[in-house]
């Protein structure tokens, strides 16, 4: 299934004319339709419907696309390597222009007139998939943590310090403590 969101039929549904319409675009995807080696990599998983509400307007040559994106990520935690969600619901301005090839205008071609990120398309057509992945990407949090407390996993066993406890000893870093720890073991082996 693809997910591209063809230009031509902008406007169609506006009865003729040739002044084009805005289009509102609402859209849902389901977490198995999206390529899971893309998603891997960004390591999140799409995890709940993906709610897709747009508005698609028509400039010339390029079209600026206003919106929001809406589910559930699963992402793993940086500590204790166990899954966790969050929601996602972001707001993006975007801005298409139409692909140029590579170097065919020179590399200094200058598309920031406002502050819109300026995006690509080609073929007539947006790449929807790939406009909700930067959104995805761009609503990761920089150290993916199941909670700001996360104690981790133990770094002699592996056991989740969240869920339970170890036997293994505990870090004994500072000296003085150390020397008390010593002593603590020279009275249990007396
Ligand atoms: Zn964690
Ligand atoms: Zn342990």
């Amino acid at each position: 299934m693809t997910m591209q969101f063809d230009l031509r039929q902008l406007g169609r549904r506006g009865g003729g004319g040739d002044s084009l319409r805005d289009e509102h675009v609402e859209k849902t995807y389901q977490p198995g339709e999206f390529d899971p080696s893309i998603v891997e990599d960004e390591e999140y998983k799409v995890v709940a419907p993906v709610h897709l509400v747009m508005d698609v307007h028509k400039d010339k040559d390029a079209y600026r696309v206003t919106g929001t994106v809406r589910t559930r990520l699963q992402l793993e935690c940086g500590r204790c390597l166990e899954a966790f969600e969050i929601p996602v619901d972001s707001p993006f301005e975007l801005r298409y222009v139409p692909e140029v090839e590579a170097g065919a205008e020179g590399d200094e071609r200058e598309v920031t007139e406002d502050d819109l990120t300026t995006s690509y398309y080609k073929d007539e057509s947006i790449d929807l998939g790939e406009l909700m992945h930067e959104q995805f990407v761009l609503a990761l949090p920089m150290k993916p943590l199941c909670a700001e407390a996360c104690k981790g996993l133990c770094v002699h066993c592996g056991t989740n310090l969240n869920k339970g406890t170890c036997d293994c000893a505990p870090q004994w870093t500072d000296p003085r403590l150390a020397a008390l720890k010593s002593l603590i073991k020279t009275d249990r082996e007396n």
